[in-house]
């Protein structure tokens, strides 16, 4: 195979590789230009692809649904926080289309390698694992890998494959098809929607890769560099840097369980009594050396070491959304009985928010006589049992007992149990809620009720503008504005999502005018903030029409009944109506009043569906 192709821009280079696990055969398949301009690159590209590849209708577990791994145009290149890959497919537990990011260094090696991403599709006989090294690759057995955690998977891969490779994997999560299983790399995690699960419905173990040649970027020279240098210089320069490096997203917790809008108690209530048991200021003396992605200049990960029974346990350090889930959500203050359980979700490829939210569904169903004894394998699944978390993520990641209803994601184990377990069920679309409140920040709100993927916080962080003021002065509980406020953020997180940088630095500096200036850096292209914004449009509704040909349509854009009907821990008592701010958002979309994007719309985005 050829190292590249060769390009009108820069940033790519210009093909996937396309895998048949049921033939085994590995062709590559060239990158249109056009398509490039329309919709940049990792998740852009990712809903153009999968649009068109995957039919209607298609059973996430089939021969005819994809996974896609996608990269940017920004890997491999200078510009900082680019080390960043996707994987797309249809969702198992949503049913929609579902792009999840992670960082680490494997993005930058299958650039370097000479491929843009791969497009894995059909089912292997038996499990196997594609290894990418530069030019050569192959698929090999993966038989002895079968029933290994991911970093199990990680290590004999790097000891026999030699020095240099970067390796994704599933661990038992996505091999049993838990509904949230994750893939891994470096404990990097590709999140949230399951793409685990069809890897390992595939029969896919890992996808090792190791490049060696190198990225040009659109604006070389000593233009290219200067530009770098002030994309890093915004970063380092600003004061937020250095609160993600000391303690990463953890410390957030302490001012949104201030403000009323730190979920606790599977969201009965809005902020937690215990906080100072497990906040930064707690975790902070066990944080030890700091870990970054690549090319970034504010290494916001690193090692936690503590003592757990008396002994030394070692693990990567938690986030925010991870303690909101397994600590706040489930009642529980035992910090490290969290990290043990954050770095079991982690090893056995499931994801920490929907397990976490899983389980505390779990115990309020408990609590309140909808699960029995019998039903919970005699656990004692009641908010504050630290000691419950590792017995059911167990059974999730293996689907024994009662972890095979809890591995269907929340939504799919209330509709299996039944009486009355719906309400206590807190997802959107099939996705379930992440840490921010919505009673808290109504923006928020509006974006989790809207997004394609469902529930995710990451697709408009307006938490940014609504609480950190980064980007504006707006009041979190009004219903004015957010419509117009979801939506810009909405759209220029694409751009983010698809030149792929890090989400953080919408935290760190980084306007829309930078980002379409990064844009231009990585490629060549002359786009601008105007565009920025039109291309964040046209993927976010490429991948509404997606959903809407699945069955998804404006009865899932809501959230769940709590919202709207129980205060939470805040004194002044608000809920939240999302309904009153969709026909706004719908409008300003371009979609009819059902959600239906307008035939107009889709012509002047230049979408053809
Ligand atoms: S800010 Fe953190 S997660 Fe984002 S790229 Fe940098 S090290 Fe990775």
């Amino acid at each position: 195979m050829k190292r590249s192709m060769k390009m009108k821009y820069k940033g790519y280079k210009g093909q996937l590789l396309v895998v048949d696990l049921s033939s085994g055969t590995i062709t590559r398949r060239g990158l249109d230009e056009a398509i490039l301009e329309k919709y940049i690159g990792g998740r852009g590209l990712a809903a153009k692809i999968l649009y068109d590849e995957i039919k209607a209708g298609t059973d996430s577990y089939s021969q005819d649904n994809r996974l896609l791994f996608i990269t940017g145009p920004a890997a491999g290149t200078l510009i900082p926080t680019s080390g960043r890959y996707g994987v797309g497919t249809k969702s198992p537990l949503t049913g929609g289309l579902s792009v999840g990011f992670a960082g680490g260094h494997w993005a930058n090696n299958l650039k370097y390698a000479g491929h843009d991403g791969v497009l894995f599709q059909g089912k292997s006989s038996s499990p196997v694992y594609l290894v990418i090294d530069d030019d050569k690759v192959e698929l090999h057995s993966a038989g002895a890998l079968w029933g290994k955690t991911t970093q199990q998977t990680e290590d004999t891969l790097k000891k026999d494959l030699g020095s240099g490779f970067e390796i994704a994997s599933i661990g038992f999560g996505g091999e049993n098809q838990v509904g949230y299983a994750t893939i891994s790399n470096e404990q990097h995690v590709v999140g949230r929607a399951g793409q685990g699960a069809v890897m390992g419905w595939m029969n896919l173990k890992a996808v090792a890769v190791r490049g060696t040649g190198s990225v040009d970027m659109g604006i070389s020279g000593r233009q290219g560099l200067q530009d770098v240098f002030f994309l890093h210089k915004t970063i380092r320069e600003n004061e937020v840097r250095g609160l993600f490096r000391d303690v990463g997203t953890t410390g957030m917790l302490d001012p949104i369980n201030e403000a009323a809008g730190q979920p606790s108690f599977n969201f009965q209530k809005t902020s937690f009594p215990d906080v100072e048991k497990i906040n930064a200021n707690n975790m902070k003396p066990w944080f030890q050396r700091f870990e970054s992605c690549s090319g970034c200049p504010v290494a916001c990960g690193s090692i936690t070491k503590f003592k757990l029974d008396g002994a030394d346990f070692i693990t990567e350090r938690i986030e925010h959304q991870s303690v909101g889930a397994l600590a706040t959500n489930c009642g529980i203050s035992d910090l490290p009985r969290v990290f043990e359980a954050h770095d079991l979700c982690d090893k056995y490829g499931i994801d920490t928010i929907s397990a976490g939210l899983s389980i505390a569904w779990a115990m309020e169903c408990s609590e309140n006589g909808l699960l029995s004894s019998e039903e919970a394998d005699g656990l004692e699944i009641k908010f504050g049992n630290a000691l419950v978390l590792k017995p059911l993520i167990e059974k999730i990641a293996r689907k024994e007992g009662v972890g095979a209803l809890l591995a269907k994601g929340v939504r799919a184990a209330s509709q299996d149990l039944g009486r009355g377990s719906e309400k206590y069920a807190m997802h959107v679309k099939g996705l379930e809620m992440p840490g921010y409140d919505p009673r808290a920040f109504f923006g928020m709100a509006l974006n989790l009720a809207t997004t394609a993927r469902g529930a995710d916080h990451n697709k408009a962080f307006t938490i940014a503008a609504e609480f950190l003021g980064v980007l504006g002065d707006y009041d979190r509980f009004a219903y004015e504005g957010k419509a117009e406020l979801v939506k810009k953020m909405q759209d220029s997180t694409v751009i983010i999502d698809s030149i792929i940088m890090c989400m953080f630095t919408v935290d760190l500096g980084i306007s829309v005018d930078l980002y379409a200036r990064a844009v231009n850096l990585a490629t060549g292209m002359n786009i601008s903030a105007d565009d920025v914004y039109t291309i964040g449009d046209r993927v976010n509704t490429l991948e509404r029409l997606f959903n809407q040909r699945e069955g998804i349509g404006s009865d899932q854009d809501k959230l769940p009944e709590r919202f709207a009907t129980e205060p939470g821990s805040d004194p002044e008592k608000h809920v939240v109506d999302v309904s009153r701010m969709i026909p706004e958002y719908y409008n300003l979309r371009g979609w009819d009043k059902n959600g239906v994007p307008t035939p107009e719309h889709l012509e002047k985005l230049g979408i053809d569906a």
